[in-house]
């Protein structure tokens, strides 16, 4: 029901799923699922998901459907590509997905039409996270692991784990915590991870890059770094002592709110719980215009502590190939990389970012201005752009220019109905997946295997790039089983199918492997962690950017902020049955001073407005969010009918982003979120 994709074993009866719960072989999952794991038979049952290919009679967004059998959609989506890469070449095709371990199948798909234009949605999430790993390391920020387990200090800024549930991650934090490791709390409101932190501190919306700044001083002039670590591995130490003289905490205080005592003693603290100490870099981190220097700030507070490889902290996660087993065989390596730039400038016109998922809302720049070429053909797959990004009518008018829109999905969304075709995805309980790899310190395979058989006409993901590349003379894509498929994978790993029949998964080794840090060197030119990117200073971007204070509200107008909530995920949950009896809308979080000069009571409806647009939300009067901003949980403001449930409740935040689709992070290049304000009235 999430990205997470939790282990679980799902229990059928007379071709029925009767239970769903955490797979009892892993551990961590102590048996259970989160709210919305728990709400996945109500999204089997739920009739109002989209239950046959559809091809749009109207025009876009009109919703005039005409219901297609398999063949006909596969039929008309196939031969539009042909269209458009006969006139404009393959790479007039884009695609973009959510990211995740089952990507190699249909990235291979792209790589066989022969186009670059392979995009996912994390530009508007853990963009900024992943270029300041990769800034520091030459390594992706999946190159460590979080051992909540045996960690003494977790400190969250960008990430609210109690909320964005990672089962294995919180059941694992959770048992820390009851040995006595602390939790530290950062952020401008106190949710759920606050209330259960040992510290919560409230900070001033977009000063997060000051106050780490001041961490960084404080560890630093007072000599609680580890000096061993940082001599070994850190690179340009000399220049990062000089650079943070003038951050003191005083000085920090000033901008952030955040008292220069409490800032020492937290530092001082979590020196003493170092090496095992997990500052998390963040997840959703598309928020500020520095929200890539926040996150790199945050890996070299880890730099520092020696948090890095160490365990309790983040570990270097091992590859099959570190346990002596052969990975699997990839798909992707079938065909040779496009020779074609980017639409989305990545590599060549931006070339201190990664090229593989892109950037989206550059990719829907390219389709609007047709530079550096026309792109007329994009499937969105699991991915609700006009839902997750800034500007949805904008981006509707960037889409003009396209010749096919297609959506893949198993819910409805606002992109599949505005789509030109919608192709209806089985769900996670009735669809198999291919197998993936979990680099961990237990780096594992694993399956998603059908628990039942599609109750409406969808299909699995492999079914569907399998019915495109047999119309698309792409023949090694072409499958007739799942088990062909696999077995494809697994050739030369010594691993079969049938292995993952009692575990759901095949372990790589016994034990969890923490690797001896002695031998190991990071993937810089150097081998150690380097405070001067190369990359950055040749893209005219500095390696350490002096702190500029965020832009205040004017009088009248707050920071409009989001996040998430652990019963729904984003907007494709908030019509489910279940989910929502349990939560049906968002609330406007407001601070008790500034709603009191509003004339604002808790629970009143308000007005929020930006430019003229305004949509209406009860408020949520409280003293635990900062008196700058409001505060909703995203995914809400539903206007599609089909979705009956969820239809006209609650605020959609993106559409309150005015400009926000130009609005990036120009180091890290994730979209900035939350430097959008509203006016909040009584109707
Ligand atoms: S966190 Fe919850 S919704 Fe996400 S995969 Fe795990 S159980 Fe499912």
């Amino acid at each position: 029901m999430c990205t997470v994709r939790c282990p679980i074993k799902v229990d059928v009866e007379n071709g029925q799923v009767a239970f769903i719960q955490g797979n009892p072989h892993v551990p961590a999952m102590k048996g259970a699922v989160c709210p919305r794991g728990a709400a996945g038979t109500a999204l089997l049952h739920d009739n109002e998901r989209p239950q046959t290919p559809l091809i749009r009679e109207g025009n876009r967004g009109e919703g005039k459907w005409r219901k297609a059998t398999w063949d006909e959609a596969l039929d008309y989506v196939a031969d539009r590509l042909k269209a458009v890469k006969e006139e404009y070449g393959a790479r007039g095709i884009a695609f973009s997905d959510r990211g995740g371990p089952f990507r190699d199948y249909h990235r291979a798909f792209l790589k066989g039409l022969g186009t670059p234009n392979y995009n996912n949605h994390d530009s508007s999430c853990a963009r900024n996270v992943q270029h300041s790993a990769l800034s520091l390391t030459n390594m992706g920020r999946k190159a460590v692991s979080y051992d909540f387990k045996h960690s003494k200090h977790v400190v969250l800024q960008f990430r609210n784990i109690f909320e964005a549930v990672n089962v294995q991650e919180v059941n694992n934090l959770m048992d820390a915590m009851e040995k006595g490791c602390k939790l530290t709390v950062i952020d401008i409101r106190a949710n759920i991870s606050a209330a259960k932190a040992s510290r919560f501190m409230q900070i001033k919306p977009g000063a997060d890059y000051a106050f780490n700044l001041a961490v960084i001083h404080e560890l630093i002039g007072k000599r609680l770094y580890d000096q061993a670590f940082v001599d070994r591995y850190v690179e340009g130490f000399k220049e990062l002592r000089k650079f943070v003289g003038p951050y003191t905490p005083e000085w920090a205080e000033q901008e952030t709110g955040i008292s220069a005592d409490k800032l020492r003693s937290f530092v001082e603290e979590l020196a003493a719980a170092a090496p095992s100490v997990i500052w998390h870099p963040g997840w959703m981190a598309a928020r500020y215009r520095d929200s890539f220097y926040i996150c790199r700030s945050i890996y070299i507070i880890n730099a520092l502590l020696g948090a890095y490889g160490a365990k309790g902290g983040l570990p270097f996660v091992s590859k099959p190939g570190d346990v002596g087993v052969k990975g699997l065989k990839s798909f992707m390596d079938l065909y040779p990389k496009p020779e074609e730039k980017r639409a989305d400038g990545v590599g060549w016109k931006y070339k201190h970012f990664e090229q593989g998922p892109g950037l989206a809302h550059l990719l829907y720049e390219a389709i609007e201005t047709q530079d550096p070429y026309p792109v007329k053909a994009y499937i969105a797959y699991r991915h609700d752009p006009l839902m997750g990004y800034p500007e949805p009518e904008r981006l509707q008018e960037k889409w003009g220019n396209l010749d096919l829109l297609v959506s893949v999905t198993f819910s409805w969304s606002d992109t599949a109905w505005y789509s030109d075709v919608v192709l209806p995805l089985s769900t996670y309980l009735e669809r198999e997946s291919i197998i993936a790899t979990k680099n961990a310190l237990k780096p594992q395979f694993f399956v998603r295997k059908r628990a039942v058989q599609p109750r409406y006409d969808s299909l699995a993901d492999w079914e569907i790039i399998s019915g495109l590349a047999r119309r698309l003379d792409l023949p090694e894509l072409v499958f007739d089983r799942v088990e062909d498929l696999w077995n494809f994978q697994l050739e030369g790993t010594g691993v079969t199918i049938d292995d993952f029949d009692e575990k759901g998964m095949v372990t790589l080794c016994d034990k969890p492997i923490y690797k001896d840090f002695q031998d190991y060197t990071f993937k810089t030119d150097s081998g150690k962690i380097e405070i001067h990117s190369k990359k950055l200073e040749d893209a005219g971007l500095p390696s350490l950017k002096p702190y500029e204070a965020p832009v205040s509200p004017k009088q009248g107008e707050f920071r409009i902020t989001f996040g998430r909530c652990a019963l729904h995920t984003q907007g494709h949950t908030v019509n489910n049955p279940l989910l929502n009896e349990q939560m049906s809308e968002n609330t406007l979080w407001i601070n008790t001073e500034a709603a009191a000069k509003l004339g604002i009571n808790d629970g009143d409806t308000v007005v929020v407005g930006q430019n003229g647009y305004t949509e209406t939300i009860k408020a949520q009067v409280t003293d635990h969010i900062h008196p700058d901003a409001v505060f909703v949980i995203h995914g809400f403001g539903h206007r599609l009918k089909v979705e009956s449930r969820a239809f006209g409740k609650g605020l959609a935040d993106n559409k309150f982003m005015s400009g926000g689709l130009d609005n990036w992070d120009p180091a890290g290049g994730a979209i900035a979120y939350q430097e959008h304000f509203v006016t909040v009235s009584k109707p």
